[in-house]
């Protein structure tokens, strides 16, 4: 594109909150303010409902993707018609450059029809968790294949992202001596023969697109082996239950610098295989094998309108967005100056030029959802958003700022503390103005703690501390007083 096309764009400048968004994408390992409000239990729903309706919304968000790049988001009310549940899921994507909005409602109903077959034995999971994951053949099996074949691409695409490494990987844990114990090596070995008989079957599979019944036998024997060798988690996504992997990515970084996170492939490529495990195991809970019989019928929403944007991101201007995000703090002083200098150098390294342009901006599934909500298209939702990934940093900044000023507790699985170019703020008719200037609040605060961190980074690198040759003064003092409680104050 020329120069000409991009001064027709609209400019948006630091009052704006797609300005932040271009902002916050340029820091790669943010800590997120903490989301703790957001990732309450449903309003109005016991914990214990809670829990099983956030599974369930978020199991549906990710079963519904057809494509690498696709986020989807869901929202669903559930009725009593005359003793027959109804629930109405609502969908919306992020893109709508593949087919998933179309063909997403006969996928979802028939693998709704599927569960609805599973028979509930009582006593599941409300009072103790069954396994039914035991239990590979029939339902299971069924319910994954169809997940898979559905989501073929995305599939395809988590097996084969680190296959080149593979072989690498392998050679040096085979010539390891005193690394892990052999025991350990031979659990590593296998899991990475696993892996590679998974990037055969999909190889295998791509003409067709399609995994056989056999296929999905053997993914889900893996599965098994994986959770029941502590290389995956029970409980799918839990955090720090797989230690293996996680010191198998220690030791290659160390050794060999080779950073890979193998826990992390591990939990992609069953993503699908634990959606379609928690999806079964919630067809034996006490209350929701009664939603999950009742009727369900699938909305999908369509994808919000956007204009293309360009914002400039001179040192000038992000100095008076760094300048607002700090103002009143004590870092708003001239000494600080030279920090701020350093942390504008950050946000701008890499740009060639000042201006970026956003052609196909895109309002995030989540915030798709919130909008048709707040127009009254959706009906008595329950106040939950179902993702098929964690959020992004505006979103979450976004919902927080729309339930401060609506009052409304809408709460959502969590965020990942990411951004993404591109981000659109949807335009809520009547209190945009409001939520807006809560959400500036919000990401100036983010852009503070993001500054702070950056300001502790240079700090571990030993950023001008006096050596120990130099007399230490009652100043020097004072300033590693104020640097600590800068370390201290977050
Ligand atoms: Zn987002």
């Amino acid at each position: 594109m020329s120069r000409i096309d991009q001064s027709t764009l609209t400019l948006v400048g630091t009052e704006d909150p797609k300005y932040y968004a271009e902002l916050a994408c340029r820091i790669p390992n943010r800590r997120p303010l903490s989301d703790e409000k957001l990732c309450s239990d449903i309003q109005g729903v016991d914990e214990q409902l809670s829990q099983r309706l956030r599974a369930l919304l978020d199991a549906v968000a990710d079963i519904s993707l057809r494509k690498r790049g696709n986020v989807s988001a869901t929202m669903a009310s559930v009725m009593d018609n005359k003793g027959t549940l109804e629930t109405q899921v609502y969908i919306a994507f992020n893109h709508e450059d593949d087919d998933a909005a179309s063909s997403c409602s006969d996928h979802l109903r028939s693998v709704f029809d599927m569960l609805s077959q599973v028979p509930y034995k009582p006593h599941g999971v409300d009072s103790s968790p069954k396994d039914i994951s035991k239990e590979p053949e029939g339902s299971l099996t069924e319910v994954c294949r169809a997940i898979h074949n559905y989501s073929f691409d995305i599939f395809a695409y988590r097996v084969n992202k680190r296959e080149h490494k593979l072989s690498t990987i392998r050679r040096y844990i085979e010539q390891d001596v005193d690394g892990f114990t052999p025991n350990q090596r031979s659990t590593l070995l296998l899991f990475l023969q696993h892996v590679g008989m998974i990037i055969e079957v999909v190889a295998n599979a791509q003409a067709t697109k399609q995994l056989s019944a056999a296929d999905m036998r053997m993914l889900l024997a893996i599965y098994l082996f994986w959770t029941h060798n502590g290389l995956l988690p029970k409980d799918g996504l839990a955090d720090n239950v797989a230690p293996l992997l996680d010191y198998a990515d220690t030791w290659l970084a160390e050794n060999y610098n080779i950073g890979f996170q193998l826990r992390r492939w591990a939990v992609k490529i069953m993503s699908l295989v634990i959606s379609a495990d928690r999806l079964l195991t919630l067809t034996q809970s006490r209350r929701l094998h009664k939603i999950i019989k009742g009727k369900f019928a699938i909305q999908p929403l369509p994808r919000l309108t956007t204009t293309p944007y360009r914002c400039n991101l001179s040192s000038e201007n992000i100095r008076v967005a760094l300048d607002a995000a700090l103002a009143g703090t004590t870092y708003c002083t001239a000494e600080w100056d030279e920090r701020r200098e350093s942390f504008i150098a950050r946000l701008r390294n890499g740009l060639e030029g000042s201006e970026v342009a956003r052609w196909e901006p895109t309002v995030h599934a989540e915030l798709a959802m919130i909008t048709a909500m707040f127009k009254g298209e959706l009906q008595r939702v329950l106040p939950y958003i179902g993702v098929s990934k964690l959020s992004c940093i505006m979103c979450t900044h976004y919902i927080q700022a729309f339930n401060d000023v609506t009052g409304v507790r809408i709460a959502v699985k969590g965020s990942h503390g990411k951004a993404y170019p591109g981000w659109f703020w949807p335009n809520l008719p009547s209190c945009d103005g409001e939520v807006r200037e809560a959400f500036l609040g919000l990401i100036r605060q983010q852009l503070q703690s993001d500054f702070k961190l950056h300001y502790r980074g240079r700090v571990s690198v030993g950023y001008d501390l006096p050596g120990l040759e130099l007399v230490v003064t009652a100043e020097d003092i004072k300033k590693l007083f104020a640097l600590r409680n800068v370390i201290l104050d977050d």
